[in-house]
């Protein structure tokens, strides 16, 4: 229908007399090649996944096989940014294409707006079969998918919600979502209408529990420390100093560390009922891995350098072990579709919620505006549409996602949505009127303080070449030229040479915040 809609009177009639006279002629089959079936896509959506994380996007720690052969397919998005680092606002501005304040879930706690238009509820609404597989994290419960399964447990043997109820798994969370990923995909392929699912995974969230096969990675290797795992905050404000997730004392002993579980820590309890979830067969192995390792835990009088660093190997290790199942769910997910002859008309999107500190700053997790956390992979493969191997410089932000779901399926509606459709910029065109700058706010106070991280509110904007932060309960400004301090070490906001720059990224924020409707 949208395509009749924007014809001409006069063409479009032409186009229809075509039509009833290929129909009258022409075989069934034939006349469906007339009208090719819509693509279907699939959303691979990662959680915590840091770009600095994958070997496409430059990282020094790890390779990522599988989703660099997706970027050599695709397009891959350099300057891609997330507008609230945290894991369920995030999720809701996929739904949505929304930022945080619209879409209601400004924290990991309540608040979505079930009632707004999704990309789920057009595309169902449009004809397409609909899923989500895996992490949910949404304050409302799923809508506009025709199936959903959602991960009701931790990363071994996780029960999962379905529309039937609550059923039980056996294996390593990443693989079973992809596994129930692939029988749904193989289930609609068998059927006329194009399918949209949602792959959401919960790799490489906290804490790090990486699959068996995965624990010999990077195993008797020093993996190479970032250049600011030392960081100490000079020229910053005071928000960076109070955030409570430093891998120097911050990180759990049994929960995070996977040191033996003493009971005396504040997340021991956690740790043991994560290991709990574990057959007999499984923590014998994951034992055996990390006992004798556990040995080389420094001993009392290392110094604190000494630990960070002991810290950070442990850390950083099971991350990217863990991160691995991504790779390999990548790779099960596109030889499927090429088994099952689906790759040609089928999009494939590897996304994930935010990024993360790989020890940048001395830090681990999100939350914060700086550009470890900030920065988000997007990597988009639409066979016959992105030049294989491309790449786009253009700013973009995951409430972009939304509404280029509901351009490539051809859905036809008007519906207010923050986000832009990336589809002109898929094809290779560079839009005059593309965004110069992308807004954040971080609202997240979740009611657990010590779990939360201490980390103050605060909202900014990023250009091409600043980044401009306020941090709102101190009325404190930090301003950084990423183009001469990349990673953000020099607060300019004060600098007197920076003055200019300054004003110009207030007016930014200030056009920014009235466009997008932030009280
Ligand atoms: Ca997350």
């Amino acid at each position: 229908m949208a395509s009749l809609r924007s014809r001409t009177p006069r063409t479009c009639a032409r186009f229809l007399t075509t039509s009833i006279l290929l129909l009258a002629t022409a075989s069934a089959s034939v006349a469906q090649e007339e009208q090719p079936r819509r693509p279907n896509i699939v959303l691979i959506y990662a959680d915590d996944h840091a770009q600095h994380a994958l070997s496409c996007y430059g990282s020094r720690l790890t390779t990522t096989p599988h989703i660099d052969q997706l970027a050599r397919d695709g397009m891959r998005f350099t300057q891609s940014f997330v507008g609230n680092s945290i894991c369920g606002p995030a999720r809701a501005t996929i739904l949505t294409g929304l930022h945080s304040h619209a879409h209601g879930q400004g924290s990991n706690g309540p608040g979505f707006r079930n009632d707004l238009p999704t990309f789920a509820k057009l595309l169902q609404s449009s004809g397409y079969a609909t899923a989500v597989i895996g992490k949910w994290h949404v304050s409302s419960p799923p809508t506009g998918f025709d199936h959903h399964a959602i991960k009701a447990g931790n990363y071994y043997n996780s029960k999962f919600r379905t529309q039937d109820g609550t059923e039980p798994s056996t294996g390593h969370v990443t693989d079973v979502i992809t596994q129930r990923s692939i029988a749904w995909m193989k289930e609609q392929s068998e059927r006329d209408e194009p399918f949209a699912i949602w792959v959401s995974h919960s790799a490489s969230h906290r804490t790090w529990m990486p699959a068996l096969r995965h624990l010999p990675m990077f195993d008797g290797v020093t993996l190479p420390e970032p250049a600011t795992l030392f960081d100490d905050y000079a020229t910053r404000t005071g928000a960076i100093r109070s955030a409570q997730m430093r891998v120097s004392r911050d990180l759990f002993p049994a929960y995070d560390l996977k040191l033996p579980v003493t009971g005396k820590g504040i997340l021991d309890n956690a740790a043991t009922r994560m290991l709990d979830t574990m057959t007999d067969e499984q923590r014998r192995a994951w034992d055996a891995f990390f006992g004798p390792r556990n040995e080389t835990y420094p001993s009392a009088d290392a110094t604190d350098a000494e630990r960070t660093r002991w810290n950070w190997q442990r850390y950083i290790k099971n991350y990217l072990r863990t991160a691995a199942g991504l790779d390999d769910s990548v790779g099960a997910i596109r030889a499927f579709l090429e088994e099952s002859g689906l790759t040609r008309n089928t999009i494939v999107i590897y996304a994930s919620d935010q990024g993360f500190f790989l020890g940048d700053h001395g830090l681990y997790d999100k939350r914060f505006i700086y550009e470890e956390s900030m920065r988000t992979p997007c990597i988009v493969s639409w066979p016959g549409v992105t030049k294989p191997g491309s790449t786009c410089d253009a700013l973009v932000q995951n409430i972009d996602i939304a509404p280029t779901l509901v351009s490539m399926a051809g859905v036809n509606a008007e519906v207010p949505m923050h986000g832009t459709d990336l589809s002109p910029l898929l094809r290779s065109e560079s839009p005059a009127d593309w965004r110069d700058a992308v807004y954040y706010q971080y609202r997240g106070t979740e009611p657990n303080s010590r779990t939360s991280h201490l980390v103050a509110r605060h909202e900014g904007v990023r250009t091409a070449r600043y980044k401009l932060v306020h941090f709102e309960d101190d009325d404190a400004w930090e301003l950084y030229d990423l183009e001469k301090d990349p990673h953000e070490l020099r607060n300019e906001a004060d600098t007197e040479a920076y003055s200019e720059p300054r004003a110009a990224l207030e007016r930014t924020m200030k056009k920014l915040r009235t466009e997008y409707g932030v009280e």
